[in-house]
C-alpha cells in the first residue's frame, strides 16, 4: 500500500536524522518534564502544532479530534458535571492537576472541514445523518457556535458577541468576529466554535478553583491555513491579533496584568 509505505518510510528517516537528538531529549526531561501548556486542536492534516509553536519535547500536551471541540459539562447527563465518559475533559484534568500546566489553549483553523460540516448541517439539516458518529459529535458540542454565528451574520460586522461561562467570574469576555470581514462564513464560523469551546472549558468543575486563583488561564488561537498566520485572541482587544513581534508582547501582557489585578 502506497500509503502506508510513506508512514514506514517516514520512520526509517527519523532513525537515520532525528532520533538520537530526540532520545537526548527524552533523557533530559524525563525526570523533570515540565509542560506549561495542553493545546486542543483539529486533526486536520494540515495542523502541525509543534511546528507552528516550535515547541520542543515536554513542552506541551496536545488533544486533537474533529473542529477542536470541548464536550461542556452539562453533556453528561442526570449526573452533572464531573462526571466524564469523554476524552477531552478528562485530558483537560489530567494537564491542569497532574501535569500543572497553566494555559489551556484551543487553537481553530481556516478551511475547517469539520466546521464546514457543522455549517452543513446548519444549513440542510436534512443532510444530518443519526447514524454518523462525526455528525452528532460537531451537531451537539457545535451547537452553541452556530447560534452566535446566526447574531453575527444578523448584524454589523463590528457587533461584540459576549462569551460567558454559567459562573461569570471564571471566564467573561466580548468579541468581534472578523470585524474587517475579510473571511467567509465557515472560517468565521470556525473563530466562534474556537471562543465558544473555552466556555465549555469553564464549565468543568474540577478547573474552577485553578480559574478562580489564576493559576490557569484560557487562551484561543487560530490558525490560517492560506497564510500561515496564526493569531490570538486578545479579550483587550475583543479580536483575534495575528501574532507578530510587536503583538506577542502586547498578548503576553495580558496575562501579566490580568495576574497583577488578581494579586492586588
Ligand atoms: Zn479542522
Amino acid at each position: 500500500m502506497p500509503g502506508l509505505n510513506r508512514v514506514l518510510q517516514g520512520v526509517l528517516h527519523y532513525r537515520k536524522t532525528v532520533r538520537s537528538d530526540l532520545v537526548e531529549q527524552f533523557h533530559r526531561v524525563r525526570d523533570n518534564p515540565n509542560p506549561t501548556a495542553v493545546f486542543f486542536t483539529c486533526m486536520d492534516s494540515r495542523m502541525l502544532p509543534a511546528r507552528i509553536t516550535q515547541s520542543q519535547v515536554g513542552d506541551m500536551f496536545v488533544v486533537r479530534n474533529s473542529g477542536n471541540m470541548i464536550p461542556h459539562a452539562r453533556n453528561y447527563g442526570m449526573s452533572g458535571f464531573e462526571v466524564s465518559v469523554t476524552t477531552e475533559p478528562a485530558a483537560l484534568e489530567l494537564a491542569v492537576k497532574r501535569g500543572k500546566i497553566n494555559h489551556v489553549i484551543v487553537c481553530g483553523h481556516s478551511d475547517c472541514k469539520a466546521i464546514n460540516t457543522l455549517y452543513n448541517l446548519h444549513q440542510c439539516p436534512k443532510n444530518f445523518d443519526p447514524e454518523s458518529p462525526m455528525d452528532h459529535w460537531l451537531r451537539r458540542h457545535g451547537y452553541s457556535s452556530i447560534q452566535k454565528l446566526e447574531r453575527r451574520l444578523k448584524s454589523e460586522p463590528g457587533l461584540e458577541l459576549q462569551f460567558t461561562a454559567e459562573n461569570a467570574l471564571l471566564l467573561d469576555f466580548k468579541a468581534k468576529i472578523d470585524p474587517e470581514d475579510k473571511f467567509n462564513i465557515e472560517d468565521k464560523l470556525s473563530q466562534i466554535n474556537t471562543l465558544q469551546q473555552l466556555v465549555h472549558i469553564a464549565s468543568h468543575g474540577f478547573l474552577h478553583e485553578f480559574l478562580e486563583n489564576h493559576q490557569v488561564f484560557l487562551h484561543a488561537m487560530w490558525f490560517d491555513i492560506y497564510t500561515g498566520d496564526m493569531y490570538m485572541f486578545s479579550k483587550q482587544q475583543k479580536q483575534f491579533l495575528m501574532i507578530d513581534e510587536e503583538t506577542a508582547t502586547t498578548l503576553n501582557q495580558e496575562v501579566d496584568d490580568e495576574i497583577a489585578a488578581f494579586e492586588h
